[in-house]
């Protein structure tokens, strides 16, 4: 940046300006001077009271905003003596620019951009002023810096009252001016993605008051200066630049899915849907219709994308609202593709997969970065913080890396992350549904293995998913048949299309395409659905009636009191229930949620149950086998095996011998089989270990 000179005419426009429309903004600004610093602008007013310097704002930032900033230095403000530095910061600027439309032409110029916060670096101080020390004479000089690499003065300049010599200089920190500076990545907004193209980023710079308020994770408009920054390779400069930007305002966008325009028209499509008796079976319907059957995962998926409410406690206590679901099972049953649908589907969604090995993974990371921040720590985003606010679809989720796996807990529970490492101490948000898949170890699912032992997470990881659902690739004559046909009419539909829009002649008609294609047509299109699901989660913020509540309650209490032995049947799983009942009040737009939505969330969590949470011996649900690993009637047994073990030790210095254990077991009445089972579980929990004699001993 040259340095910038004060032009009079220009300041006196700005204090006329000041002076007309901002005079008790800056009164307030020096009431908490300096710990308010910033005047804060909106362009529009600017504009409609002198369009010309509006516009010279947009085209000449540099000097208009110096100029800016040394009329309101003039202004007389009665409670202060001092004098105000304060910074113009203008916000809401016309023109919008999208990071991937950034040209050469937009250098210097005054620009806003959008985007998700994908890296910062920490705050670092930078010299503006520097005062350096002759070494021959002593005199101090000052040198203002404006480039990334220090000046140090060529001689000691004798207009600063040195000797006028060649000498050297050493910095004086204490009397150097510093700045606080950050550095921050930006990513363009997923949604405005198609398919499969990379996001593209830009460097911001921030300085100041705006350093320390935006977080990776962070959904931004900044309004900024376009520069160019020279790369560099070792020593040299090359001839081709990068873009970065200057901030001079940030606004953190907080709205639900604010970047959805919902138009008058649209808002009334939206509500004459809502008002459909059957909107909840359509709207099913719509979701990934080339994918044939999955009725109830379809039915789950159009709920998470509506979630609950979000609540805080009156203690502070906040309660998650998203809903996460796990669909794992048998390759090739369309899970990626459901997926991959679904990613289109939500509005603010992530695609990501656990194997892939980005830096920051699925939750997020300290990474260093010789380009982007030579070669300091900084902090990125990874898929669940960049899906914050959003959804969060993550394939492959059994084969994400160990550091995620670390945090993948507290960012599903609590909804955000914590990172120390290298210094950097910081909690990032993540509060997003999680829609993930996952394989089992091998190769298919066993509804009689449980769950944590196909695939490889920890139980305490899996009851975090509000719903599991185990898929099938079971072969059955007449599914087969129908999932056959389905996908054959499918295919043979796109064929019938592609061959009527690209062959010259073709010999097949549209009507002949359509009914082909009529069954994989969506009721409701994914356009429209991404509007009604945020029109949605913007207003309406559904109560329950307090028949609902009671039949959740009593369904609670029964499953807890259904046996002689209390089954464990926890407090989770009665959210869990919240959670779905008031999607379900959404997905028709009402602010009640009723006895019908109740039953509906019951009916799906009791479909999962007996999926993956029946116990095989007393064919009862069992939440232990989720949350454990272990049904209630196994943990039982081990108990009294552990007791047959301790009283058999007593009597040997070698343990207590299998066959022992065995024969005493079957009096208890435990076969022989879950004897071996129960102890070869519990030498795996290193609950037992075996003496070098072969016997059994408990571990202490
Ligand atoms: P997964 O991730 O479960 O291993 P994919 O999503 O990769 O499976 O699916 C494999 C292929 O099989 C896809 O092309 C998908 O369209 C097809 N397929 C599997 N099941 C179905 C189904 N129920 N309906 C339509 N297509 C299916
Ligand atoms: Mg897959």
């Amino acid at each position: 940046m040259a340095r910038l000179l004060r032009d009079e005419t220009i300041v006196a426009t700005w204090k006329e300006f000041f002076v007309n429309h901002c005079k008790s903004d800056i009164e307030t600004i020096a009431l908490s001077y300096p710990d308010i610093r910033s005047l804060l602008i909106d362009y529009w007013d600017i504009d409609k009271a002198n369009p010309e310097l509006a516009e010279q704002i947009l085209n000449q930032p540099y000097k208009t905003i110096f100029n800016a900033e040394e009329a309101l230095k003039d202004i007389d403000v009665s409670t202060l003596n001092e004098k105000l530095c304060i910074h113009f910061r203008v916000f809401n600027l016309p023109n919008t620019i999208s990071i991937r439309d950034l040209r050469a032409k937009h250098a210097g110029k005054l620009i806003a951009v959008e985007g998700l916060v994908k890296r910062a670096t920490y705050v670092m101080p930078a010299i503006t002023i520097s005062a350096f020390q002759c070494q021959k004479c002593g005199a101090v000089i000052k040198i203002e810096q404006e480039e990334d690499i220090l000046k140090e003065p060529s001689e000691c300049y004798e207009d600063q009252g040195g000797c006028g010599r060649i000498s050297s200089f050493k910095l004086l920190t204490s009397h150097s001016l510093f700045i606080d500076n950050q550095k921050i990545e930006l990513q363009e907004n997923p949604d405005n993605l198609r398919g499969s193209e990379q996001p593209q980023k830009i460097t911001i710079l921030l300085e100041d008051d705006l350093v320390g308020r935006i977080f990776p994770g962070d959904r931004v408009q900044i309004s900024g200066i376009c520069h160019t920054m020279q790369r560099r390779q070792a020593n040299f400069r090359l001839k081709t630049f990068y873009f970065a930007i200057d901030a001079i305002h940030i606004e953190i966008n907080e709205t639900a899915y604010e970047e959805i325009d919902i138009t008058e028209e649209d808002e009334k499509e939206i509500l004459k849907a809502s008002k459909d008796p059957d909107i909840y079976n359509k709207m099913r319907q719509s979701i990934a219709p080339s994918i044939y059957g999955m009725e109830i995962e379809k039915g789950a998926l159009t709920l998470q994308l509506f979630s609950g409410v979000p609540k805080i406690m009156p203690d502070g206590t906040k309660v998650r609202a998203d809903i996460h679901v796990l669909l794992v099972g048998d390759p090739g049953t369309a899970k990626s593709q459901l997926l991959k649908y679904m990613h289109r589907l939500a509005p603010r969604s992530i695609l990501a997969s656990g194997s892939a090995s980005t830096k920051a993974g699925l939750t997020a990371t300290a990474v260093r970065d010789e380009k982007f921040s030579e070669g300091q720590w900084v902090l990125e985003a990874g898929a669940l913080v960049l899906a914050n606010n959003g959804f969060a679809c993550i394939d492959e989720f059994d084969k994400m890396s160990e550091e995620d796996r670390g945090s993948m807990h507290q960012a599903m529970a609590q909804q955000e992350i914590s990172i120390a490492k290298a210094g950097i101490n910081a909690t990032l948000k993540s509060k997003c549904s999680v829609l993930a898949a996952a394989n089992p170890k091998q190769g298919r699912f066993d509804p009689f293995i449980p769950l944590h032992e196909q695939i490889n997470m920890r139980p305490a990881l899996i009851s975090r998913f509000d719903l599991i659902f185990p898929i099938l690739d079971e072969s059955n004559r007449e599914k087969d048949i129908a999932l056959s046909a389905h996908i054959l009419r499918t295919h043979k539909g796109s064929e019938l299309a592609e061959n009527i829009s690209k062959c010259d002649k073709s010999e097949y008609s549209e009507e002949q395409r359509d009914s082909f294609m009529e069954n994989i047509k969506p009721i409701y299109e994914p356009e429209f659905l991404r509007k009604y699901v945020a029109y949605a989660k913007r207003k309406i913020f559904p109560v329950m009636t307090d028949e609902a509540l009671e039949i959740i309650q009593a369904r609670y209490v029964d499953f807890r009191s259904n046996s002689k032995e209390s089954i464990p049947f926890t407090p989770r799983q009665l959210e869990g229930y919240v959670r779905l009942a008031e999607a379900s009040a959404r997905v028709r737009l009402s602010n009640k949620a009723t006895i019908d939505d109740a039953k509906r969330a019951i009916s799906i969590v009791n479909k999962y149950l007996t999926r993956v949470g029946m116990d095989r011996e007393t064919g009862k649900i069992d939440i232990d086998i989720i949350e454990t690993g272990i049904s209630h009637s196994q943990q039982k047994r081990m108990k009294t095996i552990l007791g047959i073990i301790a009283t058999l030790c007593e009597s040997s210095e070698s343990g207590a011998a299998i066959e022992d254990i065995i024969h005493k077991a079957e009096i208890e009445g435990i076969d022989s089989g879950r004897t071996e089972e129960a102890v070869k579980h519990m030498k795996e929990r290193k609950e037992l270990f075996v003496t070098p004699t072969g016997g059994y001993k408990i571990n202490v």
